[in-house]
């Protein structure tokens, strides 16, 4: 059996390595580093991917979440409603640009943004909600488009871990998730979904004013050379990347499709366990992506089944152990415990397993019985 990972960079490479080889050597042949062809073709090639007018790389995640509040015009002081279990990124960014995160809790089957909660957490200085396309699924962004609508808040999809996936409207029509809210971020960083050989992000929108104002953040609040309107900052995506993802992106629905296949043969091995919750899918097969698969672990020693699995050779890992809102950095006066029950259930429940594009049957099936083994003892 191949060595088990948890991603699989380097097995995917292997597979389309001579394009990739041929994409960066045309970046290194004509110099253009910063901004490049590579750059505007995958931007375009991106904007129509997801039906969206307005791609806008820059350089991680992390940078085109807070570029995006900088683009909306949020001020110190407002509020800012988002997931209590989620990277930590997400909450970072509004701390940083001293808005005032408000962690709420999330939905027990799929770890996204509770409606309720955010109901709850509405207030007078609400401005926007940044709902967590969390391990692949989008939020329910009907309600939370509702909600926006009724209290005028901006609606910031965190699309770090979802590109690619649909997402299904009661009327039954689909649309990309990350192109439903206001705005929306990505990031390319290796791991994810469509993953760069480094550091990589982008922002997506409708809104064409904002584009263009996002446009000049990402260059130093420059709209016209050396005349800067706004502060903005240094948030590139470097051609070589781009080149990178340009091969990559025509591969994206048949990566996700691995991904989905790999997801399902694992929830029928697990099938009606008594401890074990399959991740539940909401809409139809192509809303899930499974940037991660991630069970709970229900009335059992997770902690001990993770150690089991390790000692195997099967990598695993918990994300995320702690809530934010217990996080030492993001810490308020404002939270009580029992308004975070599932978060803080979730927490001592979730195990994620091996996910990437070149899982075999035999990999499953090892790390499948390997699971079983360990609760069924
Ligand atoms: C990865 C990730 C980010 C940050 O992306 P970077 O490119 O690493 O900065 C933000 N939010 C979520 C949910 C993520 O998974």
């Amino acid at each position: 059996m191949k060595k088990i990972q948890m991603v699989d960079l380097k097995g995917q490479y292997e597979s389309i390595k001579d394009t990739v080889n041929a994409s960066i050597q045309e970046v290194l042949d004509n110099t253009a580093y910063i901004n490049g062809p590579q750059v505007h073709k995958f931007q375009k090639d991106l904007e129509e991917y997801l039906d969206v007018k307005h791609v806008i790389p820059c350089a991680n995640g992390t940078d085109a979440l807070q570029i995006a509040m900088m683009g909306l015009g949020l001020q110190p002081g407002d509020e800012v409603i988002t997931a209590d279990f989620t990277f930590a990124a997400t909450v970072e960014v509004i701390a940083l640009l001293q808005l005032t995160p408000v962690l709420v809790d999330v939905d027990t089957d799929t770890f996204n943004i509770s409606v309720e909660a955010i109901k709850k957490a509405i207030t007078p200085k609400t401005k926007a909600i940044v709902p967590v396309h969390l391990f692949g699924q989008a939020a329910n962004m009907e309600e939370i488009l509702e909600l926006a609508k009724e209290y005028n808040l901006y609606v910031i999809e965190d699309n770090a871990q979802a590109i690619g996936a649909n997402y299904k409207f009661a009327n039954g029509s689909k649309k990309k998730a990350g192109v439903i809210g206001h705005v929306a971020s990505t990031s390319f960083f290796p791991s994810k979904n469509l993953g760069a050989y480094g550091d990589g992000g982008a922002i997506f929108t409708n809104d064409d004013a904002l584009a263009h104002t996002l446009r000049g953040i990402v260059n130093h609040g420059m709209y016209v050379r050396y005349h800067h309107d706004v502060v903005g900052v240094n948030s590139r995506l470097d051609s070589v990347q781009a080149a990178v993802l340009n091969v990559k992106l025509p591969h994206l629905d048949a990566y996700n499709k691995a991904r989905q296949e790999a997801a399902n043969k694992y929830s029928m091995a697990f099938a009606g366990h008594a401890k074990i919750v399959t991740p539940v899918v909401k809409g139809d097969a192509d809303s899930h992506v499974f940037h991660q698969y991630t069970l709970r672990i229900l009335d059992a020693d997770r902690d001990g089944l993770m150690q089991h699995l390790l000692d195997k050779g099967i990598p695993c890992a918990i994300y995320y152990p702690i809530p934010l809102h217990s996080q030492k950095a993001y810490l308020d006066a404002r939270y009580k415990e029992e308004d975070f029950p599932v978060t803080n259930q979730l927490v001592k429940e979730v195990l994620s397993l091996p996910m990437h594009t070149e899982l075999d049957d035999e990999q499953i099936a090892f790390i499948t019985e390997s699971v079983i083994e360990f609760l069924n003892k």
